[in-house]
């Protein structure tokens, strides 16, 4: 199948891309490199440099390359900016997808797998959080993947474009020791908490200990980013049987302090640590029960060990430590 993959040269879109190719996809990566890397981008992938928010560019690329899927990945993506600047976000995630989906249903693509978020859920009702627990957005981060979602509904039942919204919980780890997760800023935990194990920061600061959870530090459910990139060779295919949406986890919940004492077992370093103020915009919990695509589709994570996504990170930044550009 020919796929169109958005923010393919990015953390996640980029190891998406990857094992595309290498179930024999062909691949079409688009990214603007604001936060990409061309160096992440899988070798016979084609690459086209170009920002969604240009409409028309939009329309003409889909209607050269004719992609049977797309993947869409690109996309402003972090809680705490958001929640700085809304309108950039709720501006830029939904018109760059509206672009995206006007050109889709332009020219016949059939099938269109979003990349959504826990951020869902800011105040979720139950624990772990099920496709069936309202959908009350903790951000304009969450809200702009959440206005994504329902737009993908109604171009189904309009014109009959299958998408899967996939809600990814905390995505960590690497693909592999040259490929891994390098953001500027960097702004997640797991690659922070490794910066200092490097000698590149002096600490690590814990947004806030006073949450209702065991330790009082916010409790998140990490995924490693290779068992990601599975669910959506599986939603790929899936697609045939119609649209779904999933919640994507291990169905473990690890404390910011369990985290760091983790990546001090793994990297063998103190990794000193302060407490400093909460994030806005930060639930306390987020566990994910990922029992649906488990049922519909028999996606078991293989990589669900804390220490072993750790450890796949640890790998890359040891042989990166400064990411891609010194690649
Ligand atoms: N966090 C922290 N210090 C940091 C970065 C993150 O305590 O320097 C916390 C953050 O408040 C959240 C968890 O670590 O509870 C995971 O944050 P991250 O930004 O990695 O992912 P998010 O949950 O925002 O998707």
């Amino acid at each position: 199948m020919r796929v169109l993959v958005t923010g393919g040269a990015g953390y996640i879109g980029s190891t998406v891309a990857r094992r595309l190719v290498d179930v024999g996809h062909e691949v079409i990566v688009l990214d603007n490199l604001s936060q990409g890397h061309r160096a992440a981008v899988p070798e016979p992938a084609t690459f086209v440099e170009a920002d969604l928010r240009a409409r028309d560019r939009v329309a003409r690329l889909l209607a050269d390359h004719r992609p049977a899927a797309i993947m869409h990945f690109a996309s402003h993506t972090l809680v705490g900016e958001s929640m700085e600047a809304p309108l950039r976000y709720l501006d830029d995630n939904v018109r760059c997808g509206l672009n995206l989906m006007r050109a889709a249903v332009e020219t016949g693509v059939e099938r269109f797998i979003l990349s959504s978020t826990a951020n869902l859920f800011g105040l979720p009702e139950r624990i772990p959080i099920d496709e069936d627990v309202t959908v009350d957005p903790g951000s304009p981060y969450g809200e702009s993947k959440f206005i994504l979602e329902r737009m993908l509904h109604w171009l189904d039942e309009r014109h009959g474009l299958r998408f899967a919204a996939l809600r990814y919980f905390n995505a960590a780890g690497a693909a592999g020791p040259d490929q891994g997760e390098d953001h500027d800023p960097e702004t997640h935990l797991i690659p922070l908490v490794l910066e200092v194990a490097l000698g590149q920061r002096d600490q690590i600061v814990i947004f806030g200990d006073d949450y209702d959870t065991p330790d009082g530090t916010c409790v998140r459910d990490y995924v490693h980013v290779l068992d990601l990139a599975q669910a959506h060779i599986l939603a790929l295919d899936a697609l045939g049987e119609g649209s779904r949406v999933y919640n994507l986890g291990n169905g473990d919940g690890y404390s910011v302090r369990e985290v760091i004492e983790t990546a001090r077992r793994v990297t063998g370093h103190p990794i000193p640590a302060e407490v400093g103020d909460p994030r806005p915009g930060d639930p306390a919990t987020l566990i994910a029960a990922s029992d649906k695509i488990h049922r519909e589709l028999g996606w078991t994570p293989q990589h669900g060990a804390l220490e072993d996504i750790i450890g796949s990170a640890w790998e890359w930044h040891r042989r990166h430590p400064h990411g891609y550009a010194a690649a």
